[in-house]
């Protein structure tokens, strides 16, 4: 073999979430094991108030996993048949599937240069039955919630932030999710906040949303355990919370070694004409960023993802490669040019807590020399 590989950068090490603090987790999970504790427990309650306080939001509470908590919010919050969300297409397909699932209608829309929803297109997109906004803090960024609280307001629409990739993330200032009547969070392995199966979260400063979505949770039993509504089994596990909340205390370390490969590949690969970056991290301005993913634009995408895999760099295309409107058994029949350009160049680089800074630079270096062959 001639060229054996100088080094292996996966995109995402499932292994090392857990290993990276082996003995840590396995004494939370035998804690909460010797205890009994399975369901609706102390963890769990303990979880909630202090992913809470993290948010700022005034309550949160578990369920089972970031889809069921837009499916959850949305149905508290009255949303339903008859209805129109508008939603960014550049998002996972849970988004659009809560609205379905909701009982109204999804309507996509396009997202702009930053990969955030596009706030002139949603201004556009507003009709008689719009009922309200689901914008995505996607990638570990907070969108201009200034501009979509202002059409919000102007039409008397509700906003749920579909927070699943935002957390750690702030617009002036104030954290995703605590913008509209609810924000949602996915403790999905890979997400920043990871637990070991799945999980979510939704926030709200509204205390008669949150009794709503607290009974939706648990077979619409109320505090006294009447059945007072329809409702689902979405609880988080206990055990689940329990380690959630032991990772939440280091959390925002996470988001600062997070915070740090984005620079270090902002500087590295900013000279890069063919390339279009995210935002860098900035210390001061209106975005706080958490980096959930780093999610470039590329020139000749497909060839390059080809070759940093032959170099053991693992990339990955968000959603395989589609838009919600691209798939075209969901028939949301929208032409999303602009979105059709983005998806046709995006490509995600490793971003993870197991890389080196030597192996960011590997990745910057192997870019760097794609290019240079090309030209
Ligand atoms: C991960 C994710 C979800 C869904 O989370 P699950 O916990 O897998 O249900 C929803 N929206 C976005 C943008 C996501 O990235």
């Amino acid at each position: 073999m001639a060229n054996a590989l100088v080094r292996s950068v996966p995109f995402f090490n499932y292994p090392h979430a857990f290993t990276e603090d082996e003995a840590g987790v396995m004494k939370v999970i035998l804690d909460v094991g010797r205890r009994g504790a399975f369901i609706l427990q102390k963890d769990l309650e303990e979880f909630e108030k202090n992913f809470a306080s993290f948010t700022g939001a005034r309550h949160a509470l578990g369920v089972a996993n970031g889809t069921d908590a837009l499916i959850i919010a949305l149905k508290a919050a009255g949303v339903g048949s008859g209805d129109e969300v508008i939603f960014s297409s550049h998002t996972f397909v849970a988004t659009a599937a809560a609205i379905h699932f909701a009982g109204a209608t999804p309507v996509p829309v396009e997202c702009g240069s930053d990969h955030m929803i596009d706030p002139s297109a949603v201004a556009k997109a507003v009709t008689k039955r719009t009922r309200a906004i689901m914008p995505t803090q996607l990638n570990g960024r907070t969108c201009n919630m200034d501009s979509l609280m202002t059409i919000a307001e102007k039409h008397g629409l509700m906003i749920v932030e579909d927070a699943a990739q935002g957390l750690g993330s702030k617009y002036k200032g104030r954290a995703a999710g605590t913008f509209g009547i609810a924000g949602t969070f996915s403790f999905y392995p890979a997400k920043t906040l990871g637990c070991y199966g799945d999980g979510g979260a939704i926030i709200t400063n509204n205390s008669g949303l949150y009794e709503t979505m607290r009974t939706l949770r648990d077979h619409g039993r109320d505090r006294h355990g009447e059945v007072v509504m329809w409702g689902y089994n979405s609880r988080l596990d206990n055990i689940q919370a329990a380690l959630l909340d032991y990772k939440l205390k280091t959390f925002p370390q996470v988001v600062a070694r997070r915070r740090a490969i984005a620079a270090r590949y902002d500087s590295k690969l900013r000279g890069l004409k063919q390339l279009l970056l995210p935002p860098g991290p900035v210390e001061e301005g209106e975005h706080f960023d958490a980096y959930q993913n780093y999610e470039i634009e590329a020139e000749n995408r497909d060839e390059l993802k080809e070759f940093l895999k032959t170099n053991g760099i693992g990339t990955l295309l968000q959603w395989a490669g589609k838009a919600v409107h691209q798939f075209r058994n969901l028939h949301l029949n929208a032409s999303l040019p602009f979105t059709d350009r983005v998806i046709s160049r995006y490509l995600m680089l490793p971003l993870n807590m197991a890389m080196s800074n030597e192996d960011v630079d590997y990745v910057a270096s192997k870019i760097a020399e794609f290019y240079s062959r090309k030209s």
